[in-house]
């Protein structure tokens, strides 16, 4: 199999999930070899590679780079690039985080499948590892596991201890098409999470256009006036348990597909494109990012 690159530049633009603030975001075709990069235009073309020994933070999203220059939420573009077999494009952005859309990876494989990609004629850099690695949050119970494979496959067990939700598990095969079982879920948060987010100056870009919101247990009105007020939104009618979600879920299991997708944007930041098994139990940022970086660091 051959790099690929994209065939044309493709534009987005809308605010970011934690900063709000709306961003330009160019996806440009790049060199064999280039990976992905990202370029703040607004810090005269400073630019950042996706990889594992940038990440800066992984609170609520994935952060690369440090100080001034940085790149929020990198999850979600870096998922769809992988997903499609993407291995060689800049991602020129005139802000600090990537737009985050619909909450899902939906719109850039609606832009870029479609043009279908260009190659390179130079062979892909698989990352394979020899052995397995396996990370633990002792704390949390959660881990994550590497193993020797020939091909990309991720299995993962999600548990938020939610009545809701409940534990679910779901898979990614390359066979069962990214585009069609994966890229289309969004991001979520439990509506008990919003005003302490809020509070710490997180998803201030959030709404029901980009996040499924999951109702655990009966919100008191002061809290949504409180949140309405901070938001400058009108929140709709609250149910007292279940999904709020703009148009229904588009999969029994989109909060799981959700966690697949994050997962697999996060560990493409390991140096290109993955070749392993990876199974995962309550994956998050820090420690799929902690995954990466082993897998950086010992990859061929
Ligand atoms: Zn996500």
């Amino acid at each position: 199999m051959n790099q690929q690159t994209l065939k044309n530049a493709y534009s987005f633009q809308g605010p970011g999930l934690h900063t709000g603030k709306t961003v330009h975001l160019r996806l440009c075709p790049a060199p064999a070899d280039t990976g992905i990069v990202f370029v703040r235009t607004d810090l005269d073309g400073a630019s950042i590679p996706a990889l594992a020994s940038m990440v800066g933070s992984t609170s609520r999203s994935t952060h690369l780079g440090s100080g001034r220059v940085k790149v929020r939420t990198v999850e979600h573009l870096l998922s769809a690039l992988t997903g499609l077999g993407v291995d060689n494009a800049i991602a020129e952005l005139d802000g600090s985080e990537v737009p985050i859309l619909d909450g899902s990876a939906e719109p850039y494989v609606n832009a870029i499948e479609p043009d279908g990609l260009l190659d390179q004629g130079v062979p892909r850099k698989c990352v394979t590892v020899d052995e397995e690695i396996i990370l633990r949050n002792d704390k949390s119970g959660a881990w994550i596991k590497i193993s020797p494979s020939r091909e990309f496959t991720v299995d993962i067990t999600i548990d938020f201890n939610s009545s809701v939700m409940g534990v679910q598990k779901c898979r990614f095969m390359h066979a069962d098409g990214y585009a069609n079982a994966v890229a289309p879920c969004r991001t979520f948060c439990f509506l008990h999470e919003i005003l302490p987010q809020l509070c710490v100056g997180l998803i201030k870009g959030g709404d029901l256009d980009n996040a499924i919101v999951v109702v655990e247990k009966p919100v008191p009105r002061l809290f949504m006036r409180l949140a309405a007020r901070v938001l400058n939104k009108k929140i709709p009618e609250i149910p007292s348990k279940g999904y709020l979600a703009g148009g229904g879920l588009r999969f029994p299991d989109e909060c799981c597909r959700h966690k697949l997708l994050d997962l697999i944007g996060d560990l493409r930041l390991c140096g290109g494109m993955p070749c392993f098994k990876v199974e995962a139990y309550k994956p998050g940022h820090a420690l799929n990012t902690a995954a990466a970086k082993q897998i950086l660091k010992v990859a061929k």
